[in-house]
This record gives C-alpha cells, sequence and structure tokens, in this order.
C-alpha cells in the first residue's frame, strides 16, 4: 500500500486523481510547511512539493 504523494501547485489535481484510482477512497490532503517542503520534491516533475496527499493519519492510527 502506498503512504503519501508529494505534489507541487500544478499536479494536486493528478495526484488526488491517482490517489483515488488506486486506493478507491478520497485522501486527505494538506499543504505542506515551508520548511517540511524545502528538501521534498514534486513526484510528477522537478518542482518543489507544497502538498501531501495521503492518508498518513490513519495509518499512524493503526500503529499504535
Ligand atoms: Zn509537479
Amino acid at each position: 500500500m502506498r503512504s503519501v504523494i508529494y505534489s507541487c501547485e500544478e499536479h494536486v489535481e493528478e495526484a488526488l486523481d491517482d490517489w483515488v484510482y488506486g486506493e478507491g477512497t478520497f485522501p486527505e490532503f494538506e499543504k505542506l510547511e515551508d520548511i517540511a517542503s524545502m528538501c521534498i520534491t514534486c513526484g510528477y516533475c522537478k518542482n518543489r512539493a507544497i502538498y501531501m496527499v495521503g492518508n498518513e493519519c490513519s495509518d499512524t492510527k493503526y500503529r499504535k
């Protein structure tokens, strides 16, 4: 199971589509903090990631 998809402003819709297609559910997505996004690149291009798409919250809930 994939964890999260990072994307830039331009590709966030594509990331959401990919998630819905792959998982069959609608993901949570949130804007990254400036510091967090500084070293993360978009999964679709070379730009800096602005958004994180995925169900990371429910994932950590299961691990507890
Ligand atoms: Zn991109």
